[in-house]
């Protein structure tokens, strides 16, 4: 069975801007696609993201896949590829068994893409990431773009050697 590595979108591959309706905003974070693309191919790697934005009536479908098509291409262009996306469009008050911190959109990606959970991982920058992630019995980091006290992972450089040690790879 195949590993995976789970990615939270928002503030982990790219910029957090707040419920992205807009690809112009799109942005990369520093080091993110480099470190993916220096994974082997066997490594699956998913987006696992909550989308809240949607329940709220903040952002319409189509805004938000093409805010997901423009990352898709970003990353595409840095030889980047991923094996799924898994997005949750629900609310907090919803009570979905997909919206982070529950690990249904792991567990249907597992079902989906013929994952290994239990040799695979999770990085996000919320404490509900890494909450999934091992409710999904993931291997689970926590991520930040800047330095803070919750972070295990500050910064791509961080995360990809600390991501290639996980797989092996060191
Ligand atoms: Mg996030
Ligand atoms: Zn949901």
């Amino acid at each position: 069975m195949t590993r995976a590595l789970f990615l939270d979108r928002d503030g982990t591959l790219i910029v957090d801007v707040g419920y992205p309706r807009d690809p112009a905003t799109v942005a990369l974070l520093p080091g993110a696609a480099a470190a993916l693309a220096a994974l082997p191919a066997d490594v699956a790697l998913v987006i696992v993201t909550n989308q809240s934005g949607l329940a709220r009536g903040l952002v319409t479908p189509a805004e938000a896949a093409a805010v997901q098509a423009e990352v898709e291409r970003q990353f595409a262009a840095a030889g980047v590829r991923f094996a799924g996306v898994y997005v949750c469009p629900h609310g907090p008050d919803d009570g979905c068994r997909c919206r982070k911190p529950a690990p249904g959109m792991l567990l249907d990606a597992a079902r989906d893409l013929g994952l290994d959970l239990g040799r695979s991982m999770m990085i996000g920058d919320k404490a509900a990431d890494v909450a999934a992630g091992r409710a999904a019995g993931c291997a689970a980091l926590r991520f930040a773009s800047a330095p803070g006290p919750e972070a295990d992972l500050v910064g791509w450089a961080a995360a990809g050697a600390r991501i290639a040690a996980h797989f092996g790879l060191e």
